[in-house]
């Protein structure tokens, strides 16, 4: 018997819209054989979602598709280019180096949805890297973007991770891997950046009518489009990072090209969760500075939705003098709007109605910032402080007793609560509803760096059990799984001085 014969249908539908843009936007790419494919992971609901037969998928041929060994029927790989700021540093030409777009599907929803490879090889844009990737930083990028996804956060997604059964060369010698990532689009603001800084107005007017009509459709018809676009992707970046705070999410390198035009979270480098609530937290190796911490997540979104918007000036009618004026009040409003969404993220936390009026808003984000504050100078979780504060409006709840005691000092929690209360007294919500509420917006479970560490380095040793367990159980994280209660605690001893890396 021939495989062939059975394997001869498309396990792809795929369409290639973004290799239909102007040629100068990306580089076709002929990807090499992976030795000897292996399925490390393979994420079945998203598979689904994606209308993809498993048995094929996990066929020979499916895995192979899966490491850029062989080009299924339909793709068209290419290598997308962008530019972008590094660490406010302009970088004129990035480009996907170690990633290679294999094409679009429909989803059961009616959703164009991107099919690329991450760690499949060299490319035009590789520079001097290899374009692989290492299987830990691929299983470690599967784990947090699903869990992104379980949180409700906007994100990328993991399909597939594949051993390709070569050896990668970091500072010391690691099995190759592959990633299969799913997104809205791969367009970045970098993208627009790179045919801004090209003075390519054509290529600039391309890409703009094609993420209005892929991810903006019901901005076809605006009265300025680039102008509703620019408000559009304001509108998801406040709500996104807003999201990222409200979790204790770090992504430790918002580099202007890793910001996607869709609004979905991208790039899971250095990215982690804290543990110990730490407005100044940085994870990353290369963050030195601490450009990329947690509390300046919504200033840096800031400065690159400029470059956003200076990227789309040239599309702007009139006047250029009059469109400066207009894209600076429209980049002006971005601080008010993240601080309207994190509200909205933090009222939930705390198990408040939205409100309005200013004089609410400012009331409860002294209120929800002087429970940050305390946490800070008391060392607490931020994850469990959270999660614990619907038991303590519940006067039958066992756990009441928990939360005070992630203070060192429990009077510092105690005395904040008593004005918690009291703003809890005003609000209209029922506390069953309350509870329901702040039960969905808490999270029990993330992914914590020490058991993120402790599923990476079994896999490195060929077990992928606790892999696969924290997978699992980060698909509920909001879910009590009392048989993993372990899974929801910080480390014994936290280690402050955890350090993440690009995994390049
Ligand atoms: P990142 O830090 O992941 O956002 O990557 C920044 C740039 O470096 C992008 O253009 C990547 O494609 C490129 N890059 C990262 N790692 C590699 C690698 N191993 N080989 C080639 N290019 C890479
Ligand atoms: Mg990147």
């Amino acid at each position: 018997m021939v495989d062939a014969v059975t394997l001869s249908d498309d396990i792809f539908a795929f369409d290639n819209s973004y290799a239909r843009l102007p040629e100068r936007l990306f580089a076709r790419v002929s990807p090499s054989p992976a030795p000897a494919p292996q399925l490390l992971a393979l994420n079945r609901r998203l598979a689904e979602e994606l209308k993809l037969d498993l048995d094929r998928l996990t066929s020979r041929e499916g895995v192979e598709i899966l490491t850029g060994g062989r080009i299924a029927e339909g793709s068209e790989p290419i290598a997308m280019a962008y530019a972008g700021h590094q660490f406010g540093n302009w970088v004129p030409q990035l480009g996907d180096g170690r990633a290679l777009l294999l094409g679009e599907v429909i989803d059961r929803n009616g959703r164009r949805r991107d099919i690329q490879l991450k760690g499949s090889g060299r490319t035009p844009f590789s520079r001097s890297g290899d374009g692989k990737a290492a299987v830990g930083p691929v299983l470690r990028e599967f784990i947090i973007s699903e869990a992104m996804a379980a949180l409700g956060i906007p994100t990328t997604r993991s399909l597939a991770a594949v051993a390709t059964g070569e050896r990668v060369y970091r500072e010391e010698v690691l099995r190759g891997a592959v990633l299969t990532r799913v997104a809205a689009s791969h367009v970045r603001v970098g993208t627009f950046q790179y045919v801004y800084a090209r003075q390519d107005g054509e290529g600039l007017r391309a890409l703009a009518d094609f993420v209005i009509a892929r991810h903006y459709p019901e901005l076809t018809e605006a009265e300025v489009p680039a102008l509703a676009l620019f408000e559009a992707v304001k509108a998801r970046q406040a709500d996104l990072v807003a999201r990222w705070m409200g979790v204790g999410f770090i992504h430790g390198v918002m580099n202007t090209d890793n910001m996607t035009i869709s609004g979905e979270t991208i790039d899971y480098g250095p990215c982690a969760f804290m543990d110990t609530y730490r407005e100044g937290q940085v994870f990353s190796s290369i963050d030195v500075g601490g450009r990329y911490a947690y509390g300046n997540q919504p200033g840096i979104a800031h400065w690159n939705l400029v470059q956003l918007a200076q990227a789309l000036l040239p599309l702007m009618p009139g006047p250029q003098e009059k469109a400066v004026e207009t894209m600076q009040a429209a980049v002006d409003a971005f601080p008010e709007q993240l601080q309207a969404a994190w509200l909205g993220v933090i009222r939930r936390k705390l198990g408040l109605s939205p409100a309005t009026g200013v004089k609410a808003a400012e009331e409860d984000a002294v209120l929800a910032n002087d429970l940050l504050s305390r946490m800070e100078a008391n060392g607490a979780d931020f994850t469990l402080t959270f999660r614990g504060l619907a038991a303590l409006t519940d006067p039958e709840a066992p756990e009441r007793e928990a939360v005070p005691g992630f203070f060192a000092d429990p009077d510092a929690f105690n005395a904040w609560a008593a004005k918690w209360r009291a703003r809890l007294a005003e609000d209209p919500m029922v506390p069953a509803e309350r509870r329901a509420v702040m039960n969905g917006a808490n999270p029990l479970f993330i992914p914590r760096n020490h058991r993120v560490e402790e599923a990476l380095a079994a896999a490195e040793d060929g077990d992928l059990g606790p892999f696969k367990t924290l997978c699992a159980v980060l698909e509920r994280p909001f879910e009590d799984q009392p048989e993993h209660a372990e899974l929801s605690q910080p480390p014994l001893s936290e280690d402050a001085a955890y350090r993440t890396f690009c995994g390049t």
